[in-house]
């Protein structure tokens, strides 16, 4: 973590009140809003970009040499998901520095997986792990601790699974947002390598329907996802988020859904899993809209053990 001294324009009457605010770090800086750091410190707008640019500057988020980068991406970390044929499709597992997107109809399995996943990153290194813990944002009410508890049998993680899983309800998209802005104090005090928002559309799609609210929505949620795809940068760390299928009237062959949050999702999202529901209650995957990786289905199932292979 880099000290806030270090900062351009940072004098001690500002470090301190943004310590008081809980950004203790040019990390938390770099990817706190400046609208929300201007409310909280009592700074201007103006002030507040300056600043948070100053941190991005000197944290090397914005430009860097490929040298550089290439040392980062050295750093990427894989969280297993516990289930082979998903990590193999994957190249190993659910990456940091990435926003790995999980969409798909209705009862298809992305709360389980999102809850798997906040177990699996608790794992030591060697058995796929980050040796860290989650903070799991849930738009929908469907976070369940019990069910993390049955899923965490068959690893080899403590009892204090549940400690290590930092939760909050996000009641409307404000306030989704603003869990974010909160979230680099909780990352820095619980080593936090996972972030879950499961749903990351379902308030913005409530709020703000219709055609002539889409231009407000999207904007708004562009700012959202910069600002989760900063905290993998600040941080090193994983984000997951699960999104909606809506039906697409436009097509007349094969699939009728298509994913919601349009262009801006499929942008912001670096990987996007598409699941669906296969013969015999099992369920199928594929990463899409990657030039990445091969357009490959795996198959596995989701029993009370949580995500697991079908052999
Ligand atoms: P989504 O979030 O995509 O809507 P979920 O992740 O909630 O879907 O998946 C729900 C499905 O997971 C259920 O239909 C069921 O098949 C399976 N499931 C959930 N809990 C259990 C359990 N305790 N035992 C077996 N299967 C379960
Ligand atoms: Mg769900």
């Amino acid at each position: 973590m880099h000290r806030l001294e270090g900062i351009k324009g940072i004098g001690p009457a500002i470090a301190d009140k943004l310590i008081e605010m809980g950004i203790t770090s040019a990390e938390a800086l770099a990817v706190t809003s400046p609208k929300y750091i201007s409310e909280e410190v009592g700074i201007s707008k103006k002030k507040a970009i300056e600043i948070s640019k100053n941190a991005r500057e000197l944290l090397k988020i914005s430009f860097m040499t490929g040298e550089e980068y290439l040392k980062k991406r050295r750093a990427i970390g894989k969280i297993t998901t516990g289930c082979r044929a998903l990590d193999e499709m994957l190249g190993g597992g659910i990456e940091t520095l990435a926003i790995t997107e999980l969409t798909g109809e209705y009862g298809v399995g992305k709360t389980q997986i999102a809850h798997q996943l906040s177990v699996t990153v608790q794992l030591s290194r060697e058995e796929g792990g980050l040796e860290g813990g989650a903070l799991y944002i849930d738009t929908e009410g469907t976070f369940r601790p019990e069910r993390i508890l049955q899923i965490s049998q068959r690893f080899n993680v403590s009892n204090d699974v549940l400690k290590n899983i930092i939760f909050a309800r996000a009641y409307n998209s404000d306030h989704q947002m603003l869990l974010i802005d909160e979230a680099p104090k909780i990352i820095e005090e619980h080593n936090i390598r996972l972030i879950v928002i499961d749903s990351i559309i379902g308030h913005f799609r409530g709020e703000y329907p219709g055609r002539e609210a889409l231009p407000t929505r999207q904007q708004k949620l562009n700012k959202h996802i910069r600002q989760l795809l900063a905290l993998t940068e600040a941080y090193n760390l994983a984000v997951i988020v699960t999104n909606q299928v809506i039906s697409d009237p436009a097509t007349f062959f094969g699939n009728p859904n298509k994913p919601s949050g349009g262009n801006v999702l499929a942008h912001g999202s670096t990987y996007r899993i598409w699941l669906r529901k296969a013969k015999g209650g099992k369920r199928a995957a594929k990463i899409f809209d990657s030039p990445l990786h091969p357009s490959i289905e795996c198959i596995f199932k989701i029993t009370e053990n949580g995500v697991e292979d079908i052999n």
